[in-house]
């Protein structure tokens, strides 16, 4: 079935003893067994869990695969499958990831004896060529990049891990599904922040690991089960009900998104305008090509430096001045001094995030309130 069907019905029916036709919230944590080790499918809700697993399987349809992990948040996602690695594997990442994930890997997974190459990411498979060792393990790929949105050749790096027996995992949480399917392009694994657009309503932390492979998922489930950052059964109803919608959220953020880039690259005020839709993009040709829509997410930069990105950010009335991305409600932020303030400062400028640079998540407002805010703004 197609997507908008799929993330409506997978995973999901009625309810066999009630006929309650939504998924309930089974907040149950352990479940009866007629005979020792005989049960429906549930032990104990660490392991597995009625909710969850709707949620699961709903999400591992839409990115067009067999198996699903619906985690905590997006960060208990990328612990989990670093779990799967040992002391001396080696890994290498993206330059630009999202600032909690170098944390993570820097100031957490080291200490467990991983090692880590930060490489850009867009050159494809011909840099990954210049950095692999006999411990290579994993490839961790995120696509488009935050604040600055650079585009990587998701195929073209599967190609090399497949040749090199390496694992490619991409974090998916900028475009959804509905926009970027990574294992249809031969990824391993994805990850998911369903804080952002999945969740879509500013209202839940989760996160969300997703395979095709039948021994990926056996391992990853033993880490899952170990671990414990499993979502709740309250935040995987919530996730639920928000993959409902998600195509149609999806395509109104695009909407809004295209049209306030445009709106930006007219006005006298503005210095650089960066979104995947734009032709101006140095990378529009490659996001046409493996992405199915270009997201919610821009980044601009305002001219006359920082004592006019501040007062341009102060004067909004319906932008709400905030940090994360993905809901319903439009936000805007300043890198610099709120979500890359922890990205060493040498790095910032090497990525071109400066005081000027700007990031905005488009809600699914009405685009006429959305263009006038910012134009009276930057007036
Ligand atoms: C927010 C985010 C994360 C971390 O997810 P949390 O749900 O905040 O733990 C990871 N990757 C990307 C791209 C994100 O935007």
């Amino acid at each position: 079935m197609k997507f908008s069907t799929q993330a409506i019905h997978a995973g999901q029916k009625p309810d066999p003893s009630t006929g309650a036709i939504m998924t309930p919230i089974h907040l149950s944590s352990t479940f009866v067994q007629s005979s020792p080790g005989v049960h429906q499918g549930y032990e104990y809700s660490r392991t597995a869990n009625p909710t969850r697993k709707a949620y699961e399987t709903c999400l591992a349809s839409l990115e067009a695969c067999r198996f699903g992990h619906a985690m905590a948040s997006g960060c208990a996602a990328t612990t989990t499958v670093m779990s799967m690695f040992e002391q001396g594997d080696h890994i290498i990442a993206g330059d630009d990831m999202y600032g909690g994930t170098l944390r993570l890997f820097e100031k957490i997974i080291k200490k467990w004896g991983l090692v880590f190459t930060y490489v850009d990411m867009t050159l494809g498979a011909e840099e990954l060529e210049k950095h692999i060792t006999p411990k290579t393990k994993l490839v961790w790929l995120e696509t488009p990049t935050n604040p600055m949105l650079k585009i990587s050749p998701i195929k073209d790096i599967a190609d090399w891990c497949k040749s090199k027996k390496v694992l490619l995992s991409v974090d998916n949480t900028f475009m959804s599904p509905y926009f970027q399917r990574p294992i249809e392009l031969g990824a391993d694994i994805v990850v998911h922040s369903t804080t952002k657009f999945v969740g879509g309503h500013s209202d839940m932390v989760g996160g969300a690991i997703l395979t095709d492979s039948p021994e990926l998922n056996e391992a990853l489930h033993f880490s899952v089960n170990s671990i414990g950052a499993i979502a709740s059964p309250f935040d995987s109803f919530m996730g639920l009900r928000s993959l409902k919608t998600l195509s149609l959220r999806m395509e109104a953020h695009q909407k809004n998104a295209l049209s306030i880039s445009k709106f930006l690259e007219g006005h006298k005020n503005v210095d650089q305008v960066i979104y995947p839709g734009l032709e101006s993009h140095p990378q529009h040709a490659l996001a046409k090509k493996q992405m199915h829509g270009f997201g919610g997410v821009l980044s601009f930069k305002v001219k006359g430096g920082l004592d006019k990105a501040r007062s341009f950010l102060e004067n909004l009335k319906v932008f709400a001045l905030a940090e994360s991305l993905g809901g319903v409600e439009s936000l805007i932020e300043h890198p610099g001094i709120m979500t890359h303030a922890s990205v060493p400062e040498a790095q910032r400028a090497a990525l071109g995030i400066d005081d000027s640079l700007i990031r905005i998540s488009v809600g699914i407002e009405d685009i006429e309130d959305l263009t006038k805010d910012i134009e009276q703004a930057l007036n």
